[in-house]
């Protein structure tokens, strides 16, 4: 602790409040109210002491990935971050079993390995080659993850889910998302760019929001991100900004996608890194719950997912 307070004057409360977002809504608006939080609860409870000087605590996980192996979802939970329930933005894209040989075989050559790999979507079980990439990252066990985790994050609802995840190997464990049970209000605004904020119109974007700093990378079936969410836009967006090999530095590889994605990404309003201490956002123009960027975006959005090419 006698290191943390040496440098309480370089203390990134705003990156606190964006990791930690809850502690905004429990009243926690100021650089003193949150340093105060860390120093009587936060270090207690395990959260970190974010230096501006060091941004290193908001780089992403390096022990940990997330893998969209599909783009479709039988579910349109509204405001899902992967936009599966927008006609317009529905895509179904698999992730292959040669994408899958490919990231197994960049991880060894690398020596990458991981902690905790988690299979999202989309649902992931509708990817047909399922049984097939999870042979595949068996096989790749001992050189990925020897210690670490496998998860599958799934809704449970198809009869075809229910049978997979019923034979899933025990090395992999099942997160049941319960998202045909959830109110349709329950996920974060998403269509609502934080560039059509009137406070936000000169905010400066590029260091992103605290998810990477918490799952780590994502992958998708066109490339790697900063986390899946970030693929998502850019499906909708069609920049095609997917990395397509294993970034060196998981941070400065990705500059790319912060700079063009975070300004429209609804995340950004809930765990922006730079986000104003108070929140104060102002006002934004509003249409059926889209913001006008992302009007703009889902109209203009016809054939944009084509010009994205695979990992
Ligand atoms: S289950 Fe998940 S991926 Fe499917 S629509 Fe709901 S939030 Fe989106
Ligand atoms: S696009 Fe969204 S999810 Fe991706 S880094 Fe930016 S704010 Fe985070």
């Amino acid at each position: 602790m006698l290191r943390q307070l040496l440098r309480l004057w370089d203390f990134d409360a705003s990156a606190y409040l964006a990791l930690y977002p809850d502690l905004f809504r429990t009243g926690n608006a100021t650089w003193r109210q949150a340093l105060k939080h860390w120093f009587f609860n936060g270090r207690k409870e395990g959260r970190i002491f974010p230096l501006r000087s060091d941004p290193k605590a908001l780089r992403s996980h390096p022990g940990r990935i997330i893998i969209d192996v599909t783009t479709t979802c039988n579910l349109t939970c509204g405001d899902c971050n992967r936009f599966c329930h927008i006609p317009q933005l529905r895509s179904e894209i698999h992730l292959t079993p040669a994408q899958v040989e490919h990231f197994v075989r960049e991880c060894r050559e690398t020596g990458r390995q991981w902690d905790l790999i988690r299979l999202e979507g989309g649902e992931a079980t509708l990817n047909p080659h399922f049984p097939e990439i999870l042979v595949i990252l068996s096989r790749a066990r001992e050189d990925l993850f020897p210690q670490g985790e496998v998860m599958l994050i799934s809704n449970g609802v198809a009869e075809k889910t229910k049978r997979l995840c019923q034979e899933l190997p025990e090395w992999v464990t099942l997160f049941d998302s319960g998202k045909a049970d959830l109110p349709p209000d329950y996920h974060q605004a998403m269509t609502v760019a934080p560039c059509d904020m009137e406070n936000l119109q000169d905010h400066d974007f590029s260091r992103g929001c605290a998810l990477p700093a918490i799952y780590g990378l994502g992958l998708t079936p066109h490339g790697y991100y900063p986390h899946p969410i970030c693929g998502a836009i850019d499906r909708a967006l069609g920049l095609n900004l997917g990395l397509k090999h294993l970034p060196q530095d998981d941070y400065a590889d990705l500059q790319a996608c912060r700079d063009s994605l975070c300004r429209v990404c609804g995340w950004y309003l809930y765990m922006g890194i730079d986000l104003p201490m108070n929140r104060n956002l102002g006002e934004m123009e509003s249409e059926q719950g889209h913001s006008k960027s992302w009007e703009e975006i889902i109209a203009n959005s016809h054939e944009k997912i084509t010009r994205l090419t695979p990992y």
